[in-house]
């Protein structure tokens, strides 16, 4: 008997896990497990999702609108933007056009899943670097570097980790790169950081040939189900991504609705603001359980990454909080610890609650 072979490299691939919408009797559980927006969507994008349009004919395939309303918004030419089916189409096709079999990809310990895999698919080789403190550490990562190296990522924030590098790391980091070499900064997170503590990444994707930065809808946008994204960079890169990208990537409803939610900065606005007090919160509750045992890493994102050292496993944590109704995420790497997306206030208290009183500790602020 004969059969397609999986190229090798196919083979090496562990499939994406998506975050748990349900518990081990098929129960639905509470979403805490892929941060998504717990304020839903601006009602601006919902009534734009709403509106009909005309399903018979194919979406721009340029995203026009899309871009020109994203340029506008961030002072950047839509001519160095481009829109991609969520940012991860785009993630994918950064390694596709600039690496191939014999190629190395670099990125940090602990970070986001797919890097590895839009490594592989294209035959290049995965270089996993040791991160210090859950953080990309940039000194080893320049370390790292081989005349092979071809595409280096940075989630910033970090996924799953929430930690944050400062501009001044970013720009030492890319200052480090030989010029060849395309820098991949992952933003998807970035609506969430403080405006004055942004990382840099547009300036440096405005003033250098080799630096592509990636953001997403999916996030502080709350449009994940309409997969759309998109990443700037200069002028050849675009046109590589261009290239190789599906024609049609992005729906037309998915076009319209990230134009409406653009244009609703309100809704992100106080989305962030949002998420920073109730990740504060939070974060200040579980540290109050330091003495039993429990960690957590300061995050700049939507999610928080809490370790579970004393009595309490990290298993056991999120059995007990998929009892009380929530799914949260336990990643194999990270054995120790759960990475819990931002909730509601109330969602939030009753997971501090919880743990509290599993680790045997006080934490009532
Ligand atoms: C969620 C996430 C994305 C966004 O993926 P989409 O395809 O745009 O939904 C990208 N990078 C990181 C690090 C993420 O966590």
């Amino acid at each position: 008997m004969s059969r397609p072979t999986m190229k090798p490299y196919v083979a090496a691939i562990h499939a994406y896990v998506p975050g748990k919408s349900a518990g081990a009797d098929g129960k639905p559980l509470v979403k805490l497990s892929a941060n998504e927006n717990p304020l839903g969507t601006s009602p601006a994008a919902l009534s734009a999702l709403a509106s009909i349009g005309k399903p018979a004919g194919y979406p721009d395939p340029d995203s026009k609108e899309l871009r020109a309303a994203i340029g506008e918004l961030h002072g950047i030419d839509p001519a160095r933007i481009v829109c991609g089916t969520g940012s991860d189409e785009l993630l994918n096709l950064a390694v596709q056009a600039f690496a191939g079999p014999g190629d190395e990809v670099l990125f940090s310990r602990n970070s986001f899943a797919v890097y590895p895999i839009a490594t592989r698919r294209c035959g290049a080789t995965p270089v996993e670097v040791d991160d210090r403190d859950f953080r990309a550490d940039v000194d080893a990562m320049l370390a790292a570097v081989t005349p092979n190296t071809r595409v280096v990522f940075v989630a910033n924030p970090n996924n799953p980790t929430g930690t944050y590098l400062p501009r001044e790391d970013v720009a030492k980091l890319h200052a480090g790169l030989p010029e060849d070499v395309l820098f991949v900064l992952d933003q998807a997170y970035a609506e969430y950081v403080a405006p004055e503590d942004e990382d840099g990444g547009f300036a440096l994707a405005a003033a250098h040939e080799n630096v592509l930065v990636t953001r997403t809808f999916s996030k502080i946008y709350g449009l994940a189900a309409e997969r759309v994204g998109w990443a700037t960079g200069a002028p050849h890169l675009i046109d590589a991504l261009n290239r190789i990208r599906g024609p049609f990537n992005v729906t037309a409803s998915a076009q319209r609705a990230a134009v409406a939610a653009l244009g609703d900065q309100d809704f992100v606005e106080a989305s962030r603001v949002h998420n920073a007090e109730v990740r504060e919160r939070f974060t200040r509750r579980m540290q109050m359980l330091g003495n039993r045992g429990v960690a957590v890493v300061p995050s700049e994102a939507n999610f928080v990454l809490v370790q579970f050292g004393g009595e309490v496993t990290a298993k056991a944590a999120q059995d007990a909080i998929a009892g009380a109704g929530y799914a949260v995420r336990h990643l194999p790497e990270l054995d120790s610890c759960l990475r819990i997306t931002v909730g509601t206030r109330a969602q939030m208290d009753e997971i501090a609650d919880l743990l509290a009183g599993l680790a045997g500790g006080s934490n009532e602020l």
